[in-house]
């Protein structure tokens, strides 16, 4: 299973934003960007430079795909998959996107980025309707229910993490319990993707 491997800080400074792809040091004063808010490379502190339209789509994109942690194929196939469904090509693919098994663990507040989410449910941690589910770009569906496997449950890190991300909002379409257990009770609706993502750039792309 591909993945990107480089130093992740170098991603949010190439979008000139943060993507919170660290968890805890992305709220520290430790984060790359607060030092160095520039793009990395040997012209990156250039100043004034003026993306062309392809270029602002395809800076979209990448975002998008930092965010979730997905490769450049499989980010096409989702492309593909939204785009076949009804709606709004560009809401579909976040929607679809959000759905990820990894990103619906960091969600919920299991993990502190969805780098860790991603490890996590590949060391086997979680399961989806009981079974256990060790593949990250699991796509979960509405009735779906999502909990730590049997075992995983006294772990400290899991009571650490949950507690340390106490404030996170879980999303409207996501539902927890006192006892940890994760239900999917709707499609995720772009407002409740809170993430600085223009779509619609996205599309522009892919729609050449
Ligand atoms: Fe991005 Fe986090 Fe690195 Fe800051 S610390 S640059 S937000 S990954």
């Amino acid at each position: 299973m591909a993945r990107y491997t480089g130093a992740v800080c170098r991603l949010c400074r190439r979008e000139g934003q943060k993507l919170f792809l660290k968890g805890d040091r992305c709220y520290t004063d430790k984060c790359s960007i607060e030092r160095r808010g520039y793009a990395p490379g040997m012209h990156g502190n250039a100043r004034n430079k003026k993306l062309s339209e392809y270029g602002l789509q395809l800076r979209e994109k990448q975002k998008a795909k930092r965010y979730y942690g997905v490769l450049e194929s499989q980010f096409h196939d989702y492309y593909e998959m939204a785009n076949k469904k009804a709606g709004v090509t560009g809401t579909n693919l976040l929607s679809i996107l959000e759905t990820r098994l990894d990103n619906v663990v960091y969600r919920l507040g299991f993990a502190m980025s969805r780098a860790e989410a991603r490890q996590l449910v590949l060391h086997g941690h979680f399961t989806v309707n009981g079974k256990k589910v060790n593949i990250p770009s699991y796509l979960v569906k509405t009735g779906d229910v999502i909990e730590l496997k049997e075992g995983s449950h006294s772990k400290d890190k899991f009571k650490g993490s949950l507690e340390a991300n106490a404030s996170r909002v879980v999303p409207k379409w996501l539902e927890m319990d006192k006892n940890n257990v994760a239900k999917v009770i709707a499609e995720p609706a772009r407002e409740d993707i809170d993430l600085p993502i223009e779509e619609h750039l996205i599309v522009e792309l892919y729609s050449k």
